[in-house]
């Protein structure tokens, strides 16, 4: 093959994340050229419909001129500047107060940050500064949860609960608590009512609480979906019940918003539609449509207060990134918040989310099918050998992959883990761009099952 196409040269210089290295010199990269609505072209010219928006972020689809415009604008007019040292701009002002007027109650004010890793590595440090500053030193752990995502960052990657990112990379660091992922479907044991699991959820967490000592637990981390562990939607009285506990125990709740955030669900944040009342919020991706790197740590009116008290006693407030609350990037963040308002992103995906559910719900009955799950814009099939043991396929089989890569010859870009398949399109999509994305999901369900069956 020629050595200056891109591919090769793709191959010689780029180390890809996520990827099988080692195959990836065979296959290569996929190059992607354009964007169009919810479709992207690859350099061939060929058409996929991103069934992922992306990685979980591209809420606007991939044309969205506001943004570009936006960005333009300010780039003519300050293309960067900081916050540090009590400096501002414009934007990253305006931006975070868009930001407050649609936050769960209770939250007043904004930290910026490039990426989710870092606006959840930023909660954190947040709960050991307000922990010194309330004279609670030693309050400082974290709770994650099995299957939690929250980057890859040193303590971010710590807090995730997937050995995937812990393995070779020797993480966790200390001071991460692990406690259950409540999926009912995946976790429950025989014959365990959903109520049943969530009392032992409960039980569980409060005896690690009380095992660790609570005066060592600073906060719990949790996403109201998980997205990268499985798409897990929580029974409903899932949070409210783990909120008591924690509230009792004076632990903060960090809900890490990063994928669910700005309608997602169904509704302005995953916290509305659980029922999650968090301390300190992080968002990232559809904050900006994923258009540019931004992101944030919104944390509660009572947290500032004492943050912002302490470190006037101490000096300087001395954490910040930066380009936190980069102009450009806020701008379009900016944009992107009033895009949602004007469109009424939510009422569109209140209108066409149920298409999306009906038809993954459809495929439970698929042979490979053992659970049909999501909710909103997101959803994941968890893929079995056998339906009444609920045995996941191993992942060896590698049918998730296959399923994968043949959704992607048929056009359709959907995401695959060893057991389980998701999707997660761009919310402005159309009930006929679902049945696009459904049918050739259910194809390519048939192809993996034929493999299965090898
Ligand atoms: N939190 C959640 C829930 C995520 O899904 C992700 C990324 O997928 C992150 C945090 C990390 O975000 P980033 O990749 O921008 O660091």
């Amino acid at each position: 093959s020629n050595p200056n196409s891109l591919a090769a040269r793709d191959i010689a210089s780029l180390i890809h994340p996520y990827t099988n290295l080692e195959k990836h010199k065979e296959t290569g990269p996929t190059i992607m050229a354009r964007g169009d609505g919810v479709y992207v072209y690859d350099d061939s010219g060929k058409r996929y419909l991103e069934g992922m928006a992306g990685l979980w972020s591209t809420s606007l689809g991939f044309s969205e001129k506001r943004l570009v415009e936006a960005a333009t604008r300010q780039m003519e007019a300050l293309p960067t500047y900081h916050i540090f040292g009590g400096r501002s701009t414009e934007p990253s002002i305006e931006l975070a107060e868009a930001l407050l007027k649609i936050v769960p109650k209770g939250l007043g004010k904004v930290l910026f940050a490039n990426s989710g890793s870092e606006a959840n590595d930023q909660a954190a440090k947040i709960v050991w500064f307000y922990h010194n500053a309330i004279g609670k030193p030693l309050k400082k752990r974290i709770i994650g949860r099995v299957r939690g995502y929250h980057g890859i960052t040193v303590f971010a990657g710590s807090m995730t609960g997937q050995v995937a990112n812990h393995i070779e990379w020797d993480l966790p660091i200390g001071g991460v608590l692990r406690t259950d992922c409540p999926s009912h479907y995946l976790f429950g044991e025989p014959g365990e009512t959903e109520a049943q699991f969530v009392d032992r959820l409960v039980g569980n967490l409060e005896a690690l609480i009380e095992r660790e000592g609570p005066e060592t637990i600073g906060a719990f981390i949790a996403e109201p979906v998980n997205g990268a562990g499985g798409v897990i939607v929580p029974p409903k009285d899932y949070f409210p019940r783990i909120q008591e506990v924690l509230r009792r125990h004076d632990i903060l709740m960090i809900a890490d918003e990063v994928i669910c955030g700005f309608g997602r669900t169904g509704q302005m944040f995953g916290c509305d539609t659980f029922g999650i009342e968090p301390d300190i919020m992080t968002v990232a991706k559809a904050l900006s449509s994923a258009y540019l790197p931004i992101s944030a740590t919104v944390i509660s009116e009572a947290i500032a207060e004492k943050i912002t008290a302490h470190a006037g006693k101490i000096g300087n407030f001395a954490h910040g990134f930066t380009y936190a609350g980069h102009p450009v990037a806020a701008a379009v963040a900016l944009e992107t918040l009033r895009i949602y308002e004007e469109r009424d992103i939510i009422a569109h995906v209140q209108e066409v989310a149920p298409h999306l559910q009906a038809r993954l719900r459809a495929l439970a009955a698929h042979p490979l099918v053992g659970e049909a799950r999501g909710v909103g814009l997101i959803g994941a099939l968890q893929l079995v050998t056998d339906k009444a043991s609920r045995t996941v396929l191993p992942a060896a089989a590698g049918i998730g992959p296959l399923i994968q890569a043949r959704a992607m010859e048929r056009g359709v870009i959907i995401r695959a883990s060893p057991d389980a398949v998701f999707v997660c399109p761009p919310l402005i999509i159309t009930k006929a761009e679902i049945d696009e994305l459904m049918d050739a999901l259910s194809a390519a369900l048939d192809d993996g099952l034929a493999e299965a069956e090898k």
